[in-house]
């Protein structure tokens, strides 16, 4: 699939749930209305979804929610998506989680072909933990975290920065995620949703931060890309990778490769766009591949060149209107 302005797209993320089992303070609202369950694709449809994206040229998924782990029964897609890796018709098959059920199901994903997870862990600190999760315990996911690594997954943590809350923690964090061998990407907050706390008190450019870790590592810059926005530096004292998702300091639009689907089946084919696609409604009404292809290729040439994020103290207002955990980060 090649976009308008020449981009390949071969990498879709899909959101399997919009529930989840935290309340992380930049994602929800403590009281999150969820979705009414029929309007979220079963299992099947997800599996034919992204079975079309396969066909059309996807060759990376990454699950993720919500929280992807709190569906019920998520693990058969899994196992229907970890067959494609045997055929060779997908490179990759990863997730986001927030850990809380990874323990448990670390093996299952291991032996369906999973070999990368991101893991967000915005503290070290279980009561800082509880405060931005509001749910969460921090131990059960470290616990996690360390099975899977015995599972033989390669874990990669994503953390939020946050001013005034993880802010001054971001070295020790650094220094332990490289310490056991994984990765850690930095993301900024992203004006996306109405949630209870306010935007411009959370928002930490990651401009400074990275001024803040030069102070404790000498950080030389990378040329590695993934086609998302994050940009890598690999720290000189650790070995280890750090990467920046810096989406509203910097444009990394253009060279976008992927395209977003909710759990509804709505395709965005930009994070910080409003235009989609209603997959879910092709999908419903015929279950010939032709016409599902064709939506797919619709919707396609419509993906825009870029977004237009802002977070100022005068647009303190989400500048895209649904959560993340619909989208999927
Ligand atoms: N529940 C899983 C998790 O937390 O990893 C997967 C879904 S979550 C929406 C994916 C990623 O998006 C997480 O790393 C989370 O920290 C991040 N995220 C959520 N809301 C965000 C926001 N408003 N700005 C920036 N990142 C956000
Ligand atoms: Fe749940 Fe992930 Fe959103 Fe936190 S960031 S509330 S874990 S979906």
């Amino acid at each position: 699939m090649i976009d308008p302005f020449g981009r390949a797209i071969n990498y879709l993320r899909v959101s399997v749930t919009d529930r989840c089992d935290f309340r992380c303070v930049y994602c929800m609202p403590e009281h999150m209305t969820f979705l009414p369950k029929a309007d979220v694709l079963s299992l099947e449809e997800l599996d034919r979804l992204c079975g079309a994206f396969i066909r059309k040229g996807v060759r990376k998924l990454r699950l993720t929610g919500g929280e992807p782990l709190v569906r019920r029964d998520v693990m058969k897609l899994f196992r229907s998506l970890g067959r494609r890796l045997d055929s060779g018709e997908l490179d990759e098959l990863t997730l986001t989680t927030n850990g809380s059920q990874l323990g448990r199901y670390a093996g299952e994903l291991a032996d369906c072909g999973v070999r990368r997870v991101n893991v967000s862990v915005d503290t070290l600190d279980p009561d800082r933990f509880r405060q931005i999760t509001r749910w969460g315990d921090l131990g059960k996911v470290l616990a996690a975290i360390g099975e899977a690594q015995k599972a033989g997954l390669k874990i990669k943590i994503n953390v939020v920065a946050l001013r005034g809350v993880n802010e001054h923690e971001l070295p020790t964090l650094v220094q332990w995620a490289h310490d056991r061998g994984m990765d850690m990407t930095l993301i900024e907050t992203m004006p996306m949703g109405d949630v209870d706390a306010d935007r411009t008190e959370q928002y930490l450019p990651l401009s400074l931060v990275k001024a803040e870790l030069a102070k404790h590592f000498t950080m030389d810059s990378s040329p590695e890309r993934t086609g998302g926005p994050a940009r890598y530096v690999r720290v000189r004292e650790t070995g280890g990778r750090l990467g920046f998702i810096t989406p509203l300091t910097h444009n990394f639009c253009e060279s976008c490769n992927r395209v977003r689907l909710t759990c509804t089946g709505m395709l965005y084919m930009c994070l910080g766009q409003e235009d989609s696609a209603d997959l879910r409604a092709v999908l419903r009404s015929s279950g010939d591949d032709a016409v599902l292809d064709a939506a797919i290729d619709e919707a396609i040439a419509r993906k825009p060149k870029g977004h237009d994020f802002i977070i100022d103290r005068r647009h303190n207002r989400p500048a895209v209107a649904r959560q993340m955990s619909l989208t999927g980060g």
